[in-house]
């Protein structure tokens, strides 16, 4: 990281340097990754600035480096799973030091006055929240992610990282841990439910291990049995293939709840005709193209077809805590920035176990 002048000034006349970063961006749907600088933004009285140490490579940033959510405002630094230390605090800040380990997940700001803010949901804000990147943040400026060495962000939107929790396996839980934990305890999975995941990925192998430690009977669903020892020692009792013929007549109407966590479009109707009587099937999964259904396929046991969108600060925190807890952490591969661009086509190709993680010290 560069710093052109000390953080503290000796007179309040002197104006602040900006930080720059260097970073790793997004230019075109199809151009590699480039590497590239971020001037971060001055640190203000409520803002914590962040050595970023890991970031997770999701399937979103995938799909917005692709502009497969439709026009992708270019040039973008993606990444919102990530983790570091705190380097420098406003004079405000007041939860956090310098030297904490932090992490920063897909929400950087909201207009934390509407119900929904209010009560900790501020992925529901009313006046839209502020994404990690691909947004404009509150002081109008694009928001740029963490595939760099640094970031700020105002406190309220800070997590603490706790301590059993190395940086690296934590970083996939600030998105891909909170999208899992969000729908599994809003509809309440636990003891005596049974729960499929679809998709053995960086959602899934979360959900498999939160689900069965909340004590829900957890099914994995993946395109072949090529995981299913993984996918068994996370803490699933069962394990089918989708390719598999009979599985969907062997598996019908046996779940109360199916998380579809495939990032490609799927038969909805296929996955509906698993649930039981009530049952609900969550797509986490964000494909490119519309998905339909039959409406025949929910009326006949009741079943409800329902979408998640990752989970507040509230929850993020509280999945970092409960996997501190329960000994849960992402698998992860640690990669060095100039393989950002293969790591992107191995996840497109599934061929993840089951999380990349940008080592941030290669930006340098
Ligand atoms: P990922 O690591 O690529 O996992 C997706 C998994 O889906 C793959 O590992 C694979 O599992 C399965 N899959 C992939 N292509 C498939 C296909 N054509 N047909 C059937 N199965 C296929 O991705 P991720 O990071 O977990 O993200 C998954 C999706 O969730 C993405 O669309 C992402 O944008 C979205 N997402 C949504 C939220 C939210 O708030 N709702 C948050 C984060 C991410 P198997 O190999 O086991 O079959
Ligand atoms: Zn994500
Ligand atoms: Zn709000």
């Amino acid at each position: 990281m560069r710093r052109s002048s000390p953080t503290h000034f000796d007179t309040p006349q002197e104006e602040p340097v900006p930080t720059t970063v260097k970073a790793y961006a997004a230019t075109s749907p199809t151009a590699p990754l480039t590497p590239t600088t971020v001037e971060l933004r001055d640190v203000g009285p409520h803002d914590v600035r962040i050595d970023v140490r890991y970031c997770g490579i999701c399937h979103s940033d995938i799909h917005t480096a692709r502009g497969e959510w439709g026009a992708t405002a270019y040039p973008v630094v993606l990444g919102h799973e990530i983790t570091g230390v705190v380097a420098e605090v406003g004079p405000e800040v007041t939860r956090f030091r310098v030297g904490d380990r932090v992490g920063v997940g897909c929400l950087v700001d909201s207009c934390r006055e509407c119900r929904y803010c209010r009560r900790g949901d501020e992925q529901f804000c009313t006046e839209g929240y502020v994404e990690t990147y691909s947004s404009t943040g509150r002081d109008g400026r694009p928001t740029q992610g963490g595939y760099a060495e640094g970031i700020v962000v105002t406190e309220d939107f800070v997590l603490r990282i706790p301590d059993g929790l190395a940086l690296d396996v934590a970083a996939p839980l600030l998105c891909a841990g909170v999208t899992a934990w969000s729908p599994l305890r809003h509809w309440g999975a636990g003891p005596g439910t049974r729960v499929a995941v679809v998709g053995l990925g960086g959602l899934g192998h979360v959900a498999v291990q939160l689900g069965s430690a909340l004590g829900a009977e957890v099914t994995v669903l993946s395109q072949s049995l090529k995981k299913q020892e993984d996918g068994l020692r996370l803490g699933a009792t069962h394990y089918a293939a989708t390719s598999a013929p009979d599985t969907f007549a062997r598996l019908a109407a046996s779940f109360d709840l199916v998380l579809n966590t495939v990032s490609a479009s799927v038969d909805v109707d296929a996955l509906l005709s698993l649930l039981a009587v009530d049952g609900t099937l969550v797509n986490l999964g964000i494909p490119e193209h519309p998905q339909s259904l039959d409406v025949l396929s929910l009326l006949m046991r009741r079943v409800s077809y329902a979408a998640s969108n990752i989970g507040g600060i509230r929850e993020t925190q509280e999945v970092l805590d409960f996997c501190a807890g329960h000994g849960i952490a992402a698998l992860v591969e640690t990669i060095a920035a100039d393989r950002l661009d293969e790591a992107f086509d191995r996840v497109v190709a599934s061929d993840v176990r089951y999380r990349f993680v940008l080592d941030t010290a290669t930006l340098a």
